[in-house]
């Protein structure tokens, strides 16, 4: 697919997306929106959607480390991580990335916050190194600064993680600081709508995050 192709599509979601969040008013409340990128160039490109398209919200993440794709193969996340001198490196760039795009572009809901240890069996551990635990409160303060929402997000549940994005050690972070929480399924098409909402759902009522979900607004 080229450029030009991939935008008319996003066009032909949004025109769409539009005429079914209008269909169906009295019954559902839709909000539309899209999910950003953070590669070479992107606060630009994303605002330039948002001013053409006025999503009712935009999901701000992250799949690249100096424009490599993080959350594909194992050869690449390990190709970044060279890149950048080793793993704790990758994460450090990975959430200083991350609280530039927050400032830059205020998203209303952060996707995946620590998407960045998919292809590290040592995140745990790792999650809680100082230099890497500290991005990691940084970037929780200003989502809470900002009325943001974090992505619970039950997608990693597909990929062979044992728990969602984020991580228990975040999760409980977040709760502490005051950080609103929803989950979130991530479906890329319609047969994966809803999938491991309750599990998420009971995970986060465990550990203490009110089901009073929050909607992301203006
Ligand atoms: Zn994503």
């Amino acid at each position: 697919t080229t450029a030009e192709s991939r935008l008319h599509r996003f066009a032909e979601y949004f025109s769409v997306a539009r005429e079914l969040q209008s269909r169906y008013q009295d019954s559902i409340r839709v909000l539309i929106g899209f999910e950003t990128e953070c590669c070479t160039g992107y606060i630009q490109h994303v605002e330039s959607l948002r001013n053409r398209f006025q999503p009712d919200y935009i999901v701000g993440s992250i799949h690249h480390v100096r424009d490599i794709i993080i959350d594909w193969t194992p050869e690449q996340y390990a190709q970044a991580s060279e890149l950048v001198g080793g793993i704790d490196a990758l994460y450090c760039e990975y959430f200083d990335q991350q609280h530039e795009l927050i400032t830059a572009l205020r998203p209303k809901v952060i996707g995946h916050f620590d998407l960045i240890r998919m292809h590290d069996k040592d995140y745990r551990q790792r999650l809680e190194q100082p230099k890497i635990k500290e991005r990691i409160r940084r970037n929780l303060e200003l989502i809470k600064e900002l009325g943001s929402i974090l992505d619970f997000n039950l997608r990693a549940f597909e990929k062979g993680a044992t728990e969602p994005y984020v991580s228990q050690s975040i999760l409980q972070m977040a709760l502490e600081l005051g950080v609103l929480c929803a989950p979130g399924d991530d479906s890329h098409g319609v047969a994966t709508v809803g999938l491991h909402l309750e599990r998420g759902i009971e995970i986060l009522q465990q550990t203490g995050f009110s089901t009073d979900w929050p909607v992301p607004s203006h």
